[in-house]
């Protein structure tokens, strides 16, 4: 119940229960004693709240519940909506203009549920960096795990420590974000799921979120990872979890204006995919060269032994493209792939992983003594024909398959998938 200036005043009843403003009968107010202690709109509110007609024995309720029964549900409800949680930052948001819009866009994000779940915390400010555990008054000193540096806060872990510099650069992703550092963690993290960002949100969510759990595995049970794996993880996840859900590739605008995303092109196109099988140990590469009317020429399916690791596969994508526009002789030709780190590495817009390194300085090299009008990245969907090509490919007993019929392919990936 509010205290009132008028209760100040009145010191006698300060510790006493709800039950003295009630009559002895217990089914009316004491009009009186209620319009003395409290000013004249709490009175009459206080007056306004029915009895019970039998005098019922005193109880905890919980007021934002109609049957004043907590729950967690409602709980959370009120929490994501007051002002006290860290969703409601925004200026204009208040109270009673509904739920962060923030909230929604959370929980739309197309990764797996664990990391939405490690999001939410971030943004709730309940994982454990040493900003929350200090406002809980636990002072942690520990250096960072990763690379010893005194400072451990979360932008040091999510930005400025060398291992995950390391990751944003092999992302391609560095210079984007340095453009969007906040002077906390939370105000950071939230940018990327703000409705108006326009980056790679999923991938950028991920990362984040294998960044926390390699820093977690480097201070708990001293494992240390390499950066590039960390990437290669967070696009297989991504990845894995949207083909799963049977969704499609999702570009955000700033991507599709990217100059290196692929627009239609004049000359012959050369279309290329990556593929591994596990399993098998061993790649797959797929091509399909359509003519400068459009219309399909030939396909490739080639199998590499020996390589399981998907960026190898589109590197490899690429140069065999290169190979095959040499050995067909063409020239104003563009190469299209879906492996937007591949496209970035060839223009030297994000680091070239030390395996892929051979493999990039023959594209180089390739790319220089042809004439290539252009290589750009497209988005999965567009590229289908090489990406059955190459899944073919990983699956093929021979080393080597031309195609001069791309729907023959599908009868042969019906097979596969039959057996
Ligand atoms: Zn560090």
């Amino acid at each position: 119940m509010k205290q009132s200036q008028s209760e100040a005043q009145h010191t006698d009843v300060k510790d006493a229960n709800v039950s003295a403003l009630i009559e002895e009968q217990g089914n009316h107010w004491n009009q009186a004693l209620v319009k003395a202690i409290f000013s004249p709109d709490e009175a009459q509110c206080i007056l306004n709240i029915p009895l019970p007609e039998s005098p019922l024995p005193d109880l905890w309720c919980w007021h934002l519940a109609k049957n004043g029964k907590h729950t967690v549900r409602s709980a959370y409800h009120a929490y994501i909506n007051s002002d006290a949680s860290p969703l409601t930052f925004s200026p204009n948001a208040n109270s009673s203009s509904g739920p962060n819009p923030l909230w929604k866009q959370l929980w739309n994000l197309r990764i797996q549920p664990r990391i939405k779940h490690f999001l939410w915390r971030c943004c709730t400010g309940s994982i454990s960096t040493p900003e929350n555990l200090a406002r809980h008054g636990l002072h942690n000193s520990d250096p960072c795990p990763l690379c010893k540096d005194i400072d451990s806060s979360s932008p040091h872990i999510f930005f400025h420590c060398p291992f995950a510099t390391a990751i944003w650069k092999y992302a391609g992703l560095y210079e984007f974000l340095v453009e969007f550092q906040q002077p906390s963690w939370h105000l950071w993290i939230r940018e990327f799921i703000s409705p108006s960002f326009e980056g790679p949100t999923e991938l950028i969510i991920t990362i984040c979120y294998l960044l926390w759990f390699h820093r977690n595995k480097s201070k708990f049970d001293s494992i240390n990872m390499d950066p590039h794996s960390v990437v290669i993880s967070a696009r297989r996840l991504i990845k894995e979890f949207q083909e799963a859900q049977g969704w499609p590739e999702r570009f955000s605008p700033s991507l599709s204006s990217h100059p290196l995303f692929g627009k239609p092109q004049p000359g012959p196109c050369i279309y290329v995919d990556g593929a591994i099988s596990t399993h098998n140990n061993c790649a797959g590469v797929g091509i399909a060269l359509l003519d400068d009317r459009g219309q399909f020429n030939k396909g490739l399916s080639k199998k590499f032994i020996g390589i399981s690791n998907p960026e190898e596969a589109e590197f490899l994508a690429f140069r065999e493209a290169l190979f095959m526009a040499h050995n067909l002789s063409l020239s104003h030709f563009t190469i299209f792939g879906d492996a937007a780190f591949v496209v970035l590495a060839i223009h030297g817009e994000t680091i070239c992983p030390l395996q892929c390194q051979d493999t990039l300085s023959d594209i180089h090299r390739l790319k220089h003594s042809l004439s290539v009008a252009g290589i750009y990245w497209i988005p999965r969907d567009a590229n289908f024909l090489a990406h059955d090509f190459a899944f073919f490919a990983k699956n093929m007993t021979s080393l080597l398959k031309w195609w001069s019929d791309p729907t023959y392919v599908h009868s042969q990936l019906d097979v596969f998938q039959q057996s």
